[in-house]
């Protein structure tokens, strides 16, 4: 299998395709970061302060939250806990419900498991009867996101609890919560009750640190245990544990960008309804747009005038669709913009 192909490094364009805060992080952040010492860079990082921050915010006890360097990093570590084979043993079951963020497949391929896909529904429900049907004594990691990404559909929490409920012993249900901020929904209440269930959040997206790489895993200490040792030992950096602590300190800065991406998908959702576009009605900060053959000239009109959105077409289910991020008001007009331009320009 390839490897993940990072969508080239566009930075002097309006960033619509990979999700992020583009109104960027609070400035509290910024200030904190200025307020850095030399010896505080000198020194390993100390993970106290941060973590007993995420978990006051996330209302878990602290022995329950390990950071991670982005979420990328809890999930590679998760793969190769739990995926890699004994030698000598079966191969290992990752389920990924498509479609779903590429990154579920690459892993499982560099840790040795086996991928098993399940289709979507048309509907991009999540498939329930279809996962538990895929299920079997080498499952070993249930990858579901919510919201999904792409389509920024909800599962509902109860799905995610009868799944975790079949699973065979020692198997996890990995539940990404990159983009849970813009749902208002979590697992993590429920997680008492299910400790063969890992959440995994990101600072990158609602808080706007993606550049700083900071995330957690949250669960049972015994299940994360075996997570913690893939994870090197210092991975997350003293800016990044300096930044959440002071983006955890400005509950206002959130807000107001989860106010304003309401919104843009409100604005964006009358757009595609003037211009005839399909859309997957979104619980995250992106909306998949389904523009069938009208696709290709959207993503490559906006960006030739600078405005980046991502083509989804060959993800399961997903032809004839692009993701666009749906954030700072503004920045999603400038994108209703350009798509009117680019549409009736082809007209
Ligand atoms: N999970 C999902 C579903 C994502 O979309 C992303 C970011 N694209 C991540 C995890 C990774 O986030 P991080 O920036 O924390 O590595």
């Amino acid at each position: 299998m390839s490897h993940y192909q990072k969508p080239p490094e566009l930075y002097d364009g309006l960033r619509l395709h990979q999700n992020e805060n583009t109104g960027g992080c609070s400035p509290r952040v910024i200030e904190a970061l200025a307020r850095l010492r030399p010896d505080q860079i000198g020194f390993y990082p100390p993970y106290a302060k941060a973590t007993a921050a995420v978990a006051s915010y996330l209302r878990v006890p602290v022995d329950r939250v390990t950071l991670v360097n982005g979420l990328d990093e809890g999930i590679m570590a998760l793969a190769v806990a739990y995926l890699r084979a004994d030698i000598g043993g079966p191969q290992l079951e990752a389920i990924v419900p498509e479609p779903a963020f590429e990154i579920f497949r690459f892993d499982t391929a560099v840790a040795g498991g086996k991928l098993i896909q399940v289709m979507p529904r048309p509907d991009f429900s999540f498939p329930l009867d279809e996962v538990l049907a895929a299920i079997t004594p080498d499952t070993r990691v249930v990858f579901v996101t919510n919201p999904n990404n792409p389509t920024g559909a909800e599962v509902p929490l109860d799905a995610i609890g009868a799944v975790a409920r079949r699973v065979p012993p020692g198997a996890v249900v990995f539940v990404d919560e990159a983009y849970a901020e813009f749902a208002g929904a979590s697992f993590i209440p429920e997680l008492d009750g299910y400790p063969n269930v890992i959440v995994g959040r990101t600072f990158s997206k609602a808080f706007g640190l993606a550049g700083l790489r900071i995330g957690c895993l949250v669960g049972a200490p015994a299940t994360v245990d075996a997570i913690r040792r893939a994870i090197p030992v210092y991975s997350v950096n003293i800016a990044a544990t300096v930044a959440i602590v002071a983006a955890l300190d400005d509950l206002d800065h959130l807000n107001e960008y989860l106010r304003q991406v309401a919104r843009s998908k409100a604005l964006l959702y009358a757009a595609c309804d003037r211009l005839g576009l399909g859309y997957v009605p979104s619980h995250s900060n992106f909306v998949l747009v389904r523009a069938g053959d009208r696709t290709d000239a959207l993503v490559k009109g906006a960006f030739d005038k600078g405005i980046y959105f991502r083509d989804r077409s060959t993800e399961p289910g997903c032809a004839g669709s692009l993701r666009i991020a749906t954030g700072i008001i503004d920045h999603t007009q400038r994108a209703i913009a350009v798509m009117e331009e680019v549409l009736c320009a082809a007209q």
